[in-house]
């Protein structure tokens, strides 16, 4: 395949504008998959049962189709990028093999928060932007309203709109056409040295590292040696081919081509995203690198029984390999004994991954609250990142003579987008959320009273305000219409403290948080009362209390319960109390003596929740 007939693209979108399922119908269209053996939504590029399950796109899937147009066959390359905003730098790192995106806006929605970030990452790395409009066929769908926003947002002329339902495949050949017309070809010589840049990477028990490459110049062929520009190991091509959708093997991979290699890497800790390789002999400069995934969110996972460490330690090894944004190191807490300290991007990422955990491994764990990773500045001039609350200073390391003498927190720049009529409601939360720096303007130009005409907001907010439950506040409060994303803003002084929670006197390690100063009375009263709901009783009084440092904010005390608990029950039917004693039973298994205190893994849960 020449470079001419060679065409790279990204499918980019707000969450739920149709990315997978225009995937699928240009794979049916180019008889890449079968229509009627894959069904009608099948989102064949949706791989991980997760995905499936919460129609989100995690992990970058990328496929090659061939279209034939007169005398010419073309290799269309896709790459599905993921569709929340825990994973835009999978989006960036996709988009980097690409010269060309389909901008996909729905068109009963109109452009959204995310349709704006993933719009500027695109354009920032030169790619060629066709606009495409979907859901026409929805009675909602406003085509020419969302083309004028479109317009007004990105600049965009209504002219090269084009408009879809990927649902019914309306319009897609459209769109193929598009793709072949406006999308330059990518430009590499075979004959130059070989280039080929490292995308993507996932891991095969029996291949061992399974990379997704991009081959700038050169041809790439199986047998062939070749080293990798960051750490100068050398390997031996062994497999190589194109994903077809599933990996289909071929004889080389020419310049512009986009597939899969396997070569005698076995760590996945060598695969380095952004990576440049060459042929061993014949160095090159590396293509500009990546900035690596920086983890936003930490949290420990404790595995319920504690014999099952091990067992749990290696899941999450396992696991991790297939996906290189989350970090892990082992930690151990005087309460849940040992665990791993883990970093996601976000959230929504830790949840998936729990998620995969407790699926793919049959796990059963007990997170964490979730902290950020916070900036310890030192009296000695130093600073350090401590992202376990365990590490956090305690008030009297900050008093004249203590070891540190301030903290920053990590800001994010905020994008809002919402209908007028929820723009106080949003206001609020904003400044609930120690907020800053609000701008807005409206969004829809034409003077709209209705109150649907929608107005863009941005604001500076801290991390650790966002990644409990902003995000569920924003979609209740605006029914469901807001939509948000945020980008990384750097850090900023900030008085935050240590909370701890004593139970029966004792501090839980595995409790600790780091709040606010203006917060952590609130915050305090809040927890002891979901802490005073979780906690079984038992068979002596338990003072429940939430400090900083020497000094109390907030405090119950959970009552002792009587010995038979079964004496309680109304009428004593067998079955009943049989019922009852298993339920015990079942909840004890899920439950953590920590101290003389049994806490139950809800306990935990109904904490990560809440704020
Ligand atoms: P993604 O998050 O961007 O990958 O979005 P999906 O492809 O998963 O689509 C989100 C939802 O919109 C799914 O329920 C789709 O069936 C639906 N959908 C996608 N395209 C269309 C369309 O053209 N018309 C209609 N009515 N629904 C669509
Ligand atoms: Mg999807």
């Amino acid at each position: 395949y020449p470079c001419e007939v060679i065409r790279n693209f990204s499918i980019i979108a707000h969450i739920d504008h149709g990315k997978s399922t225009l995937a699928d119908r240009l794979l049916e269209l180019t008889r890449t998959i079968n229509k009627r053996v894959k069904g009608v939504n099948a989102q064949v590029l949706d791989k991980l049962k997760v995905e499936r399950e919460r129609g989100i796109t995690v992990k970058a899937q990328t496929a090659s189709m061939f279209h034939d147009k007169g005398d010419t066959r073309y290799l269309l390359n896709l790459i599905d990028t993921p569709g929340h905003v825990d994973f835009s730098w999978e989006v960036a790192r996709s988009l980097a093999a690409c010269q060309g995106a389909l901008l996909l806006v729905d068109a009963s929605q109109g452009v959204q928060a995310q349709s704006i970030s993933v719009y500027h990452v695109a354009k920032s790395k030169g790619l060629t932007i066709i606009p495409v409009l979907n859901k026409i066929d929805l009675p909602a769908a406003q085509p020419d309203m969302v083309a004028k926003q479109m317009h007004a947002t990105f600049g965009i002329e209504p002219a090269d709109v084009i408009k879809i339902s990927a649902k019914t495949g309306k319009g897609v050949e459209q769109v193929l056409q598009a793709i072949i017309d406006r999308i330059p070809p990518p430009v590499g010589e075979p004959l130059d040295p070989l280039k080929a840049f490292l995308f993507d990477s996932s891991y095969d028990r029996y291949r061992g590292v399974i990379s997704l490459m991009n081959i700038q110049s050169g041809v790439l062929r199986k047998g062939d040696k070749i080293a990798s520009c960051f750490t100068r190991k050398k390997y031996e091509v062994t497999e190589l081919g194109i994903m077809h959708p599933e990996e289909v093997s071929t004889d080389c991979l020419r310049p512009g081509q986009v597939g899969f290699v396997a070569c005698s890497m076995k760590e996945s800790a060598e695969a380095h995203i952004g990576d440049t390789f060459y042929r061993v002999g014949h160095p090159v400069d590396p293509m500009p690198g990546f900035k690596p995934a920086k983890a936003m969110v930490y949290a420990g996972v404790y595995p319920v029984d504690s014999n099952d460490f091990l067992k749990l330690e290696e899941s999450i090894k396992r696991l991790s390999l297939t996906d290189r944004s989350v970090e892990v190191t082992r930690e151990t807490s005087s309460a849940l004994g040992q665990g791993c300290r883990l970093g996601f991007l976000g959230t929504l990422h830790m949840d998936v991954f729990r998620q995969r955990l407790e699926d793919e491994y049959n796990a059963d764990v007990i997170i964490t609250a979730p902290t950020v990773p916070y900036k310890v500045l030192h009296r000695n001039g130093k600073d350090s990142i401590v992202s376990n609350p365990t590490d956090f200073p305690e008030p009297a390391d900050f008093a004249s003579g203590g070891r540190a003498k301030g903290v920053e927190e990590p800001i994010v720049k905020a994008t809002i987008i919402v209908p007028e009529k929820y723009f106080s409601a949003m206001m609020e939360l904003v400044f609930e959320n120690r907020g800053t720096g609000l701008e807005w303007h409206a969004l829809d130009a034409d003077g709209d009273t209705s109150g649907d005409g929608r107005v863009l907001m941005t604001a500076t907010l801290p991390l650790t305000e966002i990644v409990t439950d902003f995000f569920d506040k924003l979609k209740s409060r605006s029914s469901g219409f807001a939509s948000f994303d945020y980008e990384d803003a750097g850090y900023q002084a900030s008085d935050m403290r240590k909370m701890t929670f004593l139970l029966n006197g004792k501090p839980v390690d595995a409790l600790a948080l780091i709040v606010h100063a203006d917060n952590a009375a609130n915050i305090g009263r809040r927890w002891v009362d979901k802490l005073f709901k979780v906690i079984p009783r038992q068979l002596f009084e338990i003072p429940i209390q939430a400090a900083i440092g020497g000094k109390v904010l907030a405090r119950r005390t959970l009552s002792a319960m009587r010995a038979d608990v079964t004496a309680g029950l109304y009428g004593g039917h067998y079955e009943r109390k049989m019922k009852h004693l298993n339920n015990q039973k079942e909840s004890k298994r899920k439950m953590k003596r920590v101290g003389q205190v049994d806490l139950p893994q809800e306990a935990f849960f109904d904490l990560l929740s809440s704020k």
